[in-house]
């Protein structure tokens, strides 16, 4: 098997920066990474760079919706397809993400399985999507947030049973529905869903299955319940009440002493402005979030990507900024929400978010310092998936 070695001026590991460097990859995997500037193994193929160029590891979006097709409408339009249909439209929205940059994804809601379908793809043909941690259908209450995606169950059993369900298909986590959401009329987002004892019932299932656990959660109340429950990851976390957010020392407190990661709904493309209900939670939630991270809480960027305009499936790079920001993360601390802390989240930690020897070859060149300049991250080069190159259109990037 050939070895390529991937030279460039600069590497990021996916914790911290190291000098000019290269990448050696072989059969899929990252065979070593050398910063002695030694010359590149007999054999291999080396593809240079150049000084100004950057290796750093494909980066990671903790919460996707694949199924979605971030249109004006997304529910409706859903509604309107058929399975085969929703396919082929999730493997253009996955092909979408990867080609900017975004080598793995936590799809956390699909229907039918079907994001489940597509990773077993990527097995196959990992070149042609990122790859892909599936919940299957989001479990949520009768009616509740999401229904139409087909995950209803209530009860401790049925409860248990959906878990292992999900486990027998080949999901890797469990998605729980623990307080209502925007899209779906006749929920509401300030209200739980479930019973404590039945969250931790599901948390307890999933992870004796080996799987991880993260829960949808605007209502304060259902954040609480949540942390309770042992969730691993908590996704938006915007301390609904009924007047709106309404973060309290008391349930950040919680959250830092949980060691849950908190999965950040953020990234917005700059040419659809957010809409002026949006602008204002966020507003109010950026500074608790940023003291969440300055009290060490894990954040990652989980966009949502799918569930609306502004959010199509590659707009990862764009939330790496906003951690920046109005989180107050410092460059390296963004590029590791998206690396190796989000591999963490995702079950992943090692084998992906990582430049190191045995982690999976998903990583992305680009035309600059991200250290200095995280928009770098937009100026992408060229993106590896398991090894493979991809461009833009599909041929070798050099
Ligand atoms: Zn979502």
């Amino acid at each position: 098997m050939v070895i390529q070695a991937l030279r460039a001026g600069g590497l990021f590991d996916g914790t911290r920066a190291r000098g000019p460097g290269m990448v050696l990859i072989r059969d899929g995997l990252i065979a070593d990474v050398d910063t002695t500037g030694a010359a590149p193994p007999e054999g291999a193929e080396l593809v240079d760079f150049g000084m100004d160029a950057w290796i750093v590891p494909g980066l990671i979006d903790t919460h996707v919706h694949l199924v979605f097709d971030a249109g004006d409408d997304p529910v409706s339009s859903l509604e309107e397809k058929d399975d085969d249909t929703l396919l082929v439209d999730m493997r253009r929205a996955a092909g979408r993400a990867l080609r900017a940059g975004v080598t793995t994804v936590r799809d956390l809601g699909d229907r039918s399985y079907l994001a489940l379908t597509l990773s077993q793809e990527t097995s196959y043909w990992p070149h042609m999507h990122p790859h892909i941690v599936a919940a299957g259908p989001p479990i949520t209450s009768p009616g509740g947030h999401c229904h139409f995606l087909g995950g209803e169950a209530w009860g401790h059993d049925e409860l248990i049973a959906a878990v292992r369900e999900r486990h027998e298909r080949g999901c890797q986590v469990v998605k729980v529905m623990a307080s209502g959401g925007k899209m779906t009329p006749g929920t509401f987002m300030h209200r739980p869903q479930y019973q404590t004892e039945d969250l931790r019932a599901v948390v307890d299932e999933a992870h004796r299955l080996g799987m991880t656990t993260a829960a949808h959660v605007h209502s304060s109340l259902a954040m609480a319940q949540v942390l309770d429950a042992g969730f691993d990851t908590l996704e938006h976390v915007s301390f609904y009440t009924e007047e709106g957010p309404r973060p309290t020392p008391a349930l950040v407190d919680r959250i830092i002493g949980s060691g849950a990661t908190m999965s950040l709904t953020l990234g917005n493309m700059p040419d659809v402005p957010r809409c002026a209900d949006l602008a204002h939670c966020l507003r109010r939630l950026y500074p608790t979030w940023a003291a969440l991270h300055r009290a060490g809480v894990p954040l990652t960027a989980g966009t949502d990507a799918g569930i609306s305009r502004a959010k199509p499936h590659d707009v990862l790079p764009h939330a790496v900024e906003e951690l920046a920001g109005p989180i107050g993360m410092t460059p390296v601390e963004a590029l590791r929400a998206v690396t190796s802390v989000a591999a963490g989240a995702c079950g992943l930690a090692g084998r992906k978010g990582c430049l190191m020897p045995g982690a999976d070859a998903d990583l992305v060149v680009i035309g600059g310092n991200p250290l200095t300049d995280l928009a770098a991250l937009r100026a992408l080069r060229c993106v590896f998936r398991a090894g493979h190159s991809i461009d833009r259109i599909g041929a070798p990037c050099w």
